[in-house]
């Protein structure tokens, strides 16, 4: 009561009282964006169509960047401009999509997605019968597009022309305090696109922002709700978490959450052994790092990362049932792959590429006559080879074998041959003749784990998997 007459005194509103049809304006000096951080394709867009009589904007997080001072890494524009209005600006744009209808606007390689504001009318939108939206193409004014939005930091216009920044829901000022917030009821914004709790995960892991108490407090109960969602539509949105730069944050967030249970539901089991947890650990870590380097990695190599000792399980219970080592391996490949694609459509690339790189691995074992030469001829050696220093890494098997295949393929013709001459040599001489497949339990036979363990990142390689793709 005293509270709500001081605000009436100050004129300050609650967040609850707060107007969200207005917002709040903010000029250059209020919010410090630095307009260079801005690319002259989003400008070239926004002029374009503010010439042509709209109003248009940069929108969602590329506002929440370039408040955060971050250079964003592509730009979204909204406009009032109907999706034909602006195909008919620009050479090269595109209507697509299906539950949404947006425009693709190229410039060159830069692709620009531009959308026209939404209206709120969600309550007549096609839903299925856990109240998921199922389409939804109303058009409405920018305060309901606002409000359509999934947080406050993303519900932000940015209008390059007079440098103003419009704010609806208070979003700098979470952007200030690092608060993720959800826009509107949490629970309702988690039924009509359950996709929002992997981005309430996905968010506050990669800005390091803390979860405002009312949007975190329902997901873990509401976490099955995931399960409803089309597979292409989560496998998108994981491939978002784990090429964010922040995987291993995120993937931590997700367990926190209770949302990896219909994602990566073995991936408990994995994180609670020593040797998966490590090799999970340093997968993600060489993933982040190559991110944060601005290279691009590679998505066959994380999935099979992620799995892989869920194949080591199943590789050796088929061999304890009898099979062939190398039948065995990809009995448990098919095994991985299928219970995987029922709840993350793993492209089939992505697969093809994930079942190269495993099958790859025994191979590394045979370094007698020819057999290596026509490894390193593999179109997937470069991946199938990090993958096994990051195994050798992570003390799955012994560091001298890794450090094998980096002598022989950064050697020359000559060194290459004394190696395999070497590894021909009984097992005193270099280690060559050990156990195939899989070696369980924590230390390695050498008595070397500690060392290839500690190999981290240097062990990984530079990791160039992904410029193979
Ligand atoms: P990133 O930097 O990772 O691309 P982003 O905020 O730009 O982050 P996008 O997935 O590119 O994320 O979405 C662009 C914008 O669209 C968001 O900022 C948000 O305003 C809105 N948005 C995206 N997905 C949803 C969703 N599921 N529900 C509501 N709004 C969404
Ligand atoms: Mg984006």
């Amino acid at each position: 009561m005293i509270k709500k007459l001081i605000r009436k005194i100050l004129g300050t509103k609650s967040k609850a009282e707060r107007d969200t049809s207005a917002p709040v304006v903010l000029g250059p000096d209020a919010h410090g964006i630095d307009p260079r951080l801005l690319s002259n394709n989003a400008v070239r867009v926004t002029s374009t169509l503010q010439e042509a009589g709209f109003e248009a904007f940069v929108v969602g997080g590329a506002v929440r960047d370039l408040l955060l001072g971050v250079k964003p890494k592509d730009f979204d524009i909204a406009t009032n401009a109907t999706p034909e209005q602006v195909r008919k600006l620009f050479r090269r744009a595109f209507i697509i999509g299906k539950r949404f209808q947006i425009v693709h606007v190229m410039f060159g390689q830069d692709l620009l997605e531009v959308t026209t504001f939404r209206g709120t009318s969600s309550d007549n939108a096609p839903k299925d019968e856990h109240g998921r939206v199922l389409r939804d193409n109303t058009f409405g004014s920018q305060a309901e597009d606002a409000a359509r939005r999934d947080f406050t930091i993303n519900a932000m216009y940015y209008n390059p022309a007079n440098q103003q920044v419009l704010d609806y829901h208070g979003g700098i000022a979470d952007i200030r305090a690092k608060m993720l917030r959800i826009i509107g009821q949490p629970e309702t914004r988690y039924r009509e696109d359950p996709v929002r709790m992997l981005r309430v995960v996905r968010f506050a892991a990669k800005l390091k922002f803390d979860i405002e108490p009312h949007t975190g407090a329902p997901i873990k109960v509401m976490a099955p709700l995931i399960n409803n969602v089309p597979a292409a539509r989560i496998f998108d949105e994981m491939l978002k978490l784990l090429m964010s730069g922040h995987a291993l944050a995120c993937l931590q967030q997700l367990r926190t959450q209770g949302l990896h249970h219909g994602l990566l539901p073995l991936l408990d089991v994995v994180l609670e052994q020593p040797l998966g947890a490590k090799f999970v650990t340093l997968a993600l870590d060489s993933t982040d790092a190559r991110i944060h380097a601005g290279k691009t990695a590679s998505p066959g190599f994380l999935f099979a990362s992620l799995l892989w000792h869920q194949v080591l399980e199943k590789w050796e219970a088929y061999r304890a049932s009898g099979e062939q080592t190398i039948p065995a391996l990809h009995l448990a490949a098919d095994d991985v792959l299928e219970s995987q694609t029922e709840k993350l459509a793993l492209q089939r690339k992505i697969g093809s590429d994930m079942r190269d790189i495993w099958a790859m691995q025994p191979r590394f074992e045979r370094r007698v006559g020819k057999a290596p030469y026509k490894l390193l001829e593999h179109l997937r050696f470069r991946a199938g080879y990090d993958f096994l220093l990051l195994r050798c890494a992570s003390g799955e098997i012994d560091a001298e074998i890794g450090e094998w295949w980096t002598a022989f393929y950064e050697g020359d013709e000559a060194e290459r041959e004394q190696l395999i001459t070497a590894a021909s040599q009984p097992a005193s001489s270099g280690g060559a003749k050990r156990k195939r497949g899989p070696r369980r339990g924590g230390r390695n036979r050498s008595g070397k784990g500690g060392e290839g363990a500690e190999g981290g990142s240097n062990a990984v390689g530079d990791g160039s998997h992904g410029e193979h793709d």
